[in-house]
């Protein structure tokens, strides 16, 4: 039995009313894909915000075994929560490194990603390898062009200079020139070990935006920034929850909050234990499917907090206990939700349980 489905089977149906399955093959083959993407330049993977959600650790430990490397998270804490992983793996912490991190950072195998002349001049006296983000037109982190060229790197351990696009997602947008060619100019003058640029969608804008190392996110885990990627990279999140009751509903009837849906016939409805508090924004229902016993079931009336009905009528046999899987595509929801993809997978609630499966 390999580890993984160790770990899926001591978490007890019991224990467990909401769970996310991770399809670690999925994540694995989407990073081989972006992996080939990257051609000469390497892959690494952006693993914040607990892998966007779906457990960091999980994460990184398995896309160390597809040959992943470099890996990336905000803070100093997010670096921490890894544990101790290979000595060939990297982590760059993204925020850098402020005065009350030192402490922690003295303790933990990561570099910071410096991006002000005080970060700089605090890992100055650290005798540890860094990298360093440079900002060349999104105006979010990083030194500016002249200072990162001005000397101001000068004797640092500098691996990897960084700097991210803005519009990558759109790839007729005139900044990710600009920034591409500002960029080369600075790894021209740098001369850094490595050079780093493009998120997912940036690899989707050309061979020569991938420099030396790629830094995907989103894509991993089954998001679909650019029309590119559509039917090749695979979703990786299962959201599951369970049936709580199963009722029969009279034609004429409403079902939930502010009586939206009212049967047109007798219906039969299961009521299933998640809801708005998990993530399952009210916006998604027109374009999930609720999956059971090999059926699709729509939906109906608002979902609550923690409750959203679904019709079985089709399913006569689902019964209290089932599991439910909510399908939707992750960019058709992002787009009815008005949010992003990011926005939605990061939202899948604490309540679930993260289990990979295969
Ligand atoms: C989050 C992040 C990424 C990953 O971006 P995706 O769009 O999720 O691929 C890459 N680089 C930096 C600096 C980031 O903050």
């Amino acid at each position: 039995m390999t580890a993984d489905r160790a770990a899926s089977e001591a978490v007890s149906e019991a224990a467990t009313p909401l769970r996310l399955l991770i399809d670690t093959e999925a994540l694995a083959a989407n990073w081989r894909w972006l992996a080939r993407k990257a051609g000469q330049a390497e892959c690494g993977a952006a693993v914040k915000a607990n892998a966007y959600g779906l457990g960091a650790s999980v994460v990184v430990r398995r896309l160390i075994r597809e040959g992943c490397r470099d890996f990336f998270v905000s803070s100093w804490l997010e670096a921490a929560a890894l544990g101790p992983l290979p000595n060939e793996v990297r982590v760059s912490v993204l925020h850098g490194v402020q005065a009350s991190d030192m402490k922690l950072a003295m303790q933990v195998n990561a570099r910071p990603v410096l991006c002000s002349p005080d970060q700089v001049a605090r890992w100055r006296g650290v005798d540890r390898v860094c990298d360093v983000m440079v900002d060349t037109g999104m105006n979010r982190l990083g030194l500016s062009p002249a200072q990162a060229a001005g000397g101001l790197l000068e004797g640092l351990r500098l691996d990897t200079l960084h700097s991210h696009l803005s519009c990558a997602d759109e790839p007729a947008h005139p900044l990710n020139r600009q920034q591409r060619s500002l960029f080369a100019g600075l790894v021209a003058q740098v001369a850094p070990r490595r050079s780093a640029l493009s998120n997912t969608a940036g690899l989707c804008l050309g061979a020569d935006y991938a420099f030396d190392l790629a830094r995907p996110g989103l894509g991993l885990y089954g998001g679909i920034p650019h029309p590119a990627l559509r039917g090749v990279l695979s979703p990786v999140v299962h959201v599951q929850g369970r049936v709580v009751q199963i009722r029969e509903v009279l034609a004429g009837e409403a079902v939930g909050y502010n009586a939206t849906f009212i049967a047109a016939t007798k219906r039969r409805i299961a009521i299933l234990n998640l809801g708005y508090a998990d993530g399952l924004p009210r916006a998604i229902a027109p374009v999930a499917k609720a999956q059971v016993r090999g059926l699709e079931c729509d939906i109906i009336g608002r979902i609550s907090m923690d409750l959203t009905a679904v019709d079985v009528t089709e399913q006569q046999t689902v019964a209290e206990g089932d599991w439910v899987t909510i399908a939707f595509d992750l960019a058709a929801a992002a787009e009815v939700c008005g949010r992003s993809q990011y926005e939605l997978l990061v939202g899948l609630g604490p309540r679930f349980a993260r289990v990979a499966t295969r």
